[in-house]
């Protein structure tokens, strides 16, 4: 994979929040380059013309919550997972990847709202020059005006929500906090009208993010129209279900993909006949979508997140157990249980895990069952969750002709 870009220099500050908040008295920590610690393989990602071209950094600020989503990856974290980023630490991180020419930040957690230096992190990352920076939030306290407004002016540019129903019984069940559905609204509602009076604020989008399970699949269609027509977002994007961490080995939460696709289906020509609004999926691999989906690039490339997506390096607290991937891969003729990790490099200094997010996926979380080497998607398709693989098995998947696909040549 080739080295990670030289730096220029950051260019002047894109926002004009002022200097940064917070502890700038901190001393920063030593500032190591981040080349050489991670590297995108090269053609990790399908080309298209829908992908910012800016590239990205998701920072994980520690995995403390105030959700208990039953689907939540972490499971329940050990404290040391728990306890933040210092701050020192993370004005170190955000000048590091600026330094290489990163321009986008996205702060993720556990909760990124429940940092306590999250304001201060928006403001420095847009003075060293990061003009796109985000938040990936179950955005509950994002109902509190003044918290809300305070992260807007200090230069965030998009919100991502986490919401996955469009009935108080439906999110409370799914989040495990009772009352939830209705603060999220608040806080949706909230933004969307911002928006809506002053175009310039959240410039990169506000969008909701739906994890696809086995309880709320069925009502896709349904969360179109409420999310679209009663809340006012117009971005939405659905992720097939991640397997791991409290929903690992749950075969009722995590549905056959055959069940899923006829309502991913049904959504994507809702979005596109009927609402007009953006709509994108994720967590699927090729083969089990529609064959006709298959052909029509230019709907695929606009639909598929995977096209979409931004080349996302990640940053996460880490105590070298990412140096093993979970579940088990196929390594030179036999099975091994927790492989050893081809994409994370480990900071001991910093106890810090460092990776590109396209190849993690692609070589440690997901598998590609046997039906993958006759495959000529592979240059697109990162396979199949592994924790699908435990629960279902790795049969039902079909090699794909690229002669069958609009993608031949691509
Ligand atoms: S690479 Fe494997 S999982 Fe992906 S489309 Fe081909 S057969 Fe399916």
């Amino acid at each position: 994979m080739s080295a990670l870009p030289r730096s220029s220099p950051a260019p002047a500050p894109a926002h004009a929040g002022g200097a940064p908040l917070g502890p700038p008295t901190a001393p920063l920590l030593p500032r190591p380059p981040v080349e050489g610690l991670i590297e995108a393989k090269p053609a990790n990602q399908p080309e298209s013309r829908w992908r910012d071209p800016r590239k990205n950094v998701e920072i994980n600020i520690g995995k403390a919550c105030n959700n208990r989503c039953v689907f939540c990856i972490d499971g329940l974290p050990k404290a040391e997972d728990r306890s933040y980023m210092p701050w020192p630490q993370m004005q170190a991180e955000l000048d590091r990847w600026a330094a290489e020419g990163y321009r986008s930040v996205g702060f993720l957690g556990g909760e990124p709202t429940t940092y306590p230096w999250l304001t201060e992190a928006i403001t420095h990352a847009r003075s060293v020059g990061f003009s796109r920076v985000t938040i990936a939030t179950n955005a509950t306290k994002l109902r509190l005006r003044h918290f809300a407004d305070k992260l807007l002016d200090a230069g965030l540019t998009r919100v991502t929500c986490s919401m996955h129903g469009h009935t108080p019984e439906l999110e409370d069940k799914l989040t495990r906090v009772p009352g939830n559905f209705y603060k999220k609204l608040d806080a949706l509602r909230y933004l969307a009208a911002r928006r809506r009076a002053d175009p310039s604020i959240l410039p990169d989008g506000l969008s909701v993010n739906i994890v696809l399970n086995g309880w709320n699949h069925h009502h896709l269609p349904a969360m179109l129209r409420f999310f679209y027509e009663k809340v006012g977002v117009d971005d939405l994007r659905a992720n097939f279900i991640r397997p791991e961490g409290y929903a690992e080995g749950d075969a009722e939460l995590t549905p056959r993909y055959a069940e899923v696709v006829p309502n991913l289906t049904k959504a994507i020509i809702l979005a596109e006949r009927h609402f007009k609004k953006v709509f994108t999926f994720g967590g699927f691999p090729m083969c089990v979508l529609p064959a006709p989906l298959r052909r029509d690039h230019d709907l695929l490339s606009r639909t598929m997140g995977e096209y979409r997506d931004l080349s996302t390096a990640c940053s996460i607290r880490s105590d070298g157990g990412d140096l093993t991937a979970p579940g088990r891969a196929f390594v030179e003729g036999s099975w091994v249980q927790h492989p050893k990790s081809s994409t994370v490099h480990f900071d001991e200094a910093e106890s810090r895990a460092r990776f590109n997010w396209q190849d993690r996926k692609r070589h440690d979380l997901k598998g590609h069952p046997e039906a993958c080497g006759g495959c000529e998607l592979n240059h697109v398709c990162e396979g199949v969750w592994k924790g699908y693989l435990d629960i279902w098995g790795v049969g039902g998947f079909t090699p794909v002709r690229l002669a069958e696909t609009a993608l031949g040549g691509r």
